[in-house]
């Protein structure tokens, strides 16, 4: 059986191919230098007004906000706010629309279709990298990981095409095996990326499920390489701000150097219980420029 058989077969393509082979050239080698854009969550940071919550994110050094879902409604409020602070939109945490992209009833599958179609028009407006995608948590599909792969192969073709359109991509997001059976690791994720190689179609990291899953987080972001355009922060037992239990970022942040990064690194996480963000955050976010020093590559 050659490769091209043994990938039409119904093993599923994200659990077939090996680092080696997916490895691409990594975006150092075209001379680009990595650089640790820092970014939140907009819920993560102090402030009680939108307004604040930038203003707090420019004194500590940041350039990025992450919005969740689809912020349609704010568009114009956003725009305003962020207007000449150099804070930007980095992403949308959009998420899974309970599965429905995947499912086999085809008034669902439309219906999660134009949902994150309209998510990549607000993302392109919104000048950001992109939409965060998970096709399914637990309990949200029935399918196997081969039927998931041949429904991707199906449906993210033409919401690549829109994506590239509208000027945006989707960011298919990996998680642990507590939260999906689907996509655990980032080099699944590459595998599709790879498949369809659709500039539309991309993805991120996120450190807190990388730590469970991945053996080696440097390897893991190098694999990711020109796919990647996100990042999440957090740590790995408590889901907390980096800084608030022992968890280290240098292995990480290597591969990040590799691929001379370009995108952002976002927190992703609660606020250790008992203690206040107003003094946490800042905190993270210098004990993350200080493992980004420690990673020498
Ligand atoms: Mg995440």
């Amino acid at each position: 059986m050659n490769r091209r058989s043994f990938l039409k077969s119904t093993v599923a393509l994200t659990s077939v191919i090996t680092l080696r082979e997916l490895t691409p050239p990594a975006r150092a080698a075209a001379g680009q230098k990595a650089v640790l854009n820092l970014c939140s969550q907009e819920g993560r940071i102090p402030g009680g007004s939108l307004k604040e919550k930038v203003a707090n994110l420019q004194k500590y050094g940041c350039t990025g906000i992450e919005f969740g879902g689809n912020p349609s409604n704010r568009i114009a409020e956003i725009k305003a706010t962020l207007k000449g602070t150099g804070i930007k939109v980095s992403a949308l945490c959009w998420g899974s629309q309970k599965g429905d992209l995947v499912s086999l009833d085809m008034a669902k599958r439309k219906a999660g279709i134009e949902a994150i179609k309209s998510a990549l028009n607000t993302a392109a407006e919104l000048e950001s990298n992109g939409v965060i995608f998970v096709p399914c948590f637990h309990k949200q599909s029935e399918l196997k990981p081969a039927e998931l792969d041949k429904v991707l192969e199906e449906i993210l073709p033409a919401i690549g095409d829109h994506a590239k359109k509208v000027g945006s991509r989707v960011l298919l997001e990996p998680l642990n095996k507590k939260e999906t059976f689907y996509i655990n690791r980032l080099e699944q994720a590459v595998a599709i990326c790879t498949k369809l190689n659709n500039d539309g179609i991309c993805m991120m990291g996120d450190f807190y499920h990388m730590a469970l899953e991945e053996s080696d987080q440097t390897q893991a972001f190098i694999t990711a390489g020109k796919w990647l355009h996100h990042v999440h922060l957090a740590t790995r037992d408590h889901r907390i701000l980096p800084a608030q239990e022992p968890h280290s970022y240098v292995a990480g942040f290597k591969g990040l150097k590799q691929i001379g990064y370009q995108d952002f690194c976002s927190l992703e996480c609660g606020c250790k219980k008992g203690t206040d963000p107003a003094v946490e955050v800042p905190k993270a976010f210098d004990y993350l420029r200080q493992q980004w020093d420690e990673a020498k590559v």
